[in-house]
């Protein structure tokens, strides 16, 4: 557990899986936590969680393919709590199954201004609002699918590989203003974006692509992130990092 004591955190996709997961360790470590996600009853059934557990947590209704309610998202943070530290752009969908010949054109926009533009929407906002006060931290979540294809998911990977590239980026941009920015890579977590629609013998399948022969579960990932946006990652910019269970090592 990681000592995020008078600090803010903003978690993007923050009332599901992987978020949620994310949003519980900022606040059991001392963080305040600022929930966005367009489900509004996730949403607050998050808040309501954390403010049991004795955190300090509010939600903001935000889609983050929509750039003006990103630039509200960051504002209403600071509003709330008076400054924003650590940055988690999570929010992201799967997207339909198909191959690149058909899959659908929308689909594809869908895909691409929810897990890539959401993605630079949020930094183009939380960046100078991070330079005001001297400096902070963002994780954007990428997939092991950054660094490796997956078939019939070409939005999905397309998105995923930019945001390893964004992140990059970004952090040669900062790195000297006290900005810390990576991106971290998960294997197949067992999450709602991904159980719902998961057969036993796909389930079975997943797991068996992984060197530990499962699937991750979202506290997992969290603990790499925790990790990212804590002090001790002082060194750490510009990385992608694998939380997979071995799927990359073969
Ligand atoms: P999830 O479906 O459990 O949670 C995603 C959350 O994001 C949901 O609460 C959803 O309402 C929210 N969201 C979706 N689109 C949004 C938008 N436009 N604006 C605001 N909120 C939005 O999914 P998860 O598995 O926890 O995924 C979280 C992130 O992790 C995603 O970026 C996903 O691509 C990535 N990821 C997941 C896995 C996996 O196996 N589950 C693996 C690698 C990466």
């Amino acid at each position: 557990q990681y000592d995020f004591r008078g600090k803010v955190a903003l978690v993007t996709g923050g009332a599901s899986g992987i978020g949620a997961a994310c949003v519980h360790t900022f606040a059991r470590g001392g963080a305040k936590v600022a929930i966005v996600d367009r489900n509004q009853d996730l949403g607050a059934q998050t808040v309501a969680a954390v403010r049991e557990a004795g955190g300090d947590a509010i939600f903001l209704p935000v889609d983050v393919a929509q750039s003006g309610a990103v630039e509200a998202m960051v504002t209403d943070t600071i509003t709330a709590f008076g400054q924003l530290d650590i940055a988690v752009n999570n929010a992201g969908i799967g997207g339909e199954s198909n191959p690149t010949g058909t899959y659908s054109i929308e689909g594809w926009q869908t895909v691409i201004d929810v897990n890539l533009n959401g993605v630079f929407y949020c930094m183009r906002y939380e960046i100078p609002a991070m330079l005001a006060q001297g400096g902070g931290v963002i994780v954007n979540m990428a997939s092991i699918l950054g660094t490796v294809g997956f078939a019939s998911s070409p939005a999905y990977v397309a998105a995923k590989h930019a945001v390893v590239g964004l992140t990059k980026a970004a952090a040669l941009d900062y790195g000297r203003q006290g900005l810390r920015i990576n991106s971290v890579g998960p294997g197949f977590i067992k999450t709602p974006l991904l159980d719902g629609g998961l057969d036993d013998q796909t389930q079975t399948y997943l797991s068996g692509l992984h060197a530990v022969g499962r699937m991750g579960e979202s506290a997992e990932v969290a603990a790499l992130v925790a990790f990212l946006c804590s002090a001790e990652a002082s060194f750490l910019t510009g990385g992608y990092y694998l939380v997979d269970g071995g799927y990359t090592a073969q």
